[in-house]
């Protein structure tokens, strides 16, 4: 009777590309945010997104017609999960509010 057995280095392998691979799309990674989340060469501006939240402490925006709680839960969310509108709209008020150049 054969057995299957799974080596642990392959599996750790496995597990760390996995790891690797875009949040949304599942394409290979090209950069980590600072919550360690993997993004794509084209879903980048989702981890610059929680990049500029993480260093500004996650503070609350008002910004019609989309909004942050504060809080990391809230902008890791919508990082993962908002529709693309959602996240370059934060991303351009941000931009324009502060004058910095984000994505
Ligand atoms: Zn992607």
């Amino acid at each position: 009777m054969p057995t299957f057995q799974i080596d642990d280095e392959d599996m750790a392998e496995a597990l760390e590309a996995l790891a690797d691979l875009c949040t949304i799309c599942e394409e290979q990674s090209v950069m980590h945010d600072a919550q360690g989340l993997p993004w794509c060469a084209e879903h980048t501006y989702r981890g610059d997104f929680i990049n500029w939240g993480a260093a500004h402490n996650w503070p609350a925006l008002e910004l019609e017609p989309y909004g942050v709680a504060e809080g990391a839960w809230f902008w890791v969310n919508i990082a993962m999960i908002g529709e693309d509108d959602c996240v370059y709209m934060l991303l351009g008020a941000i931009e324009i509010e502060t004058g910095e150049k984000i994505a």
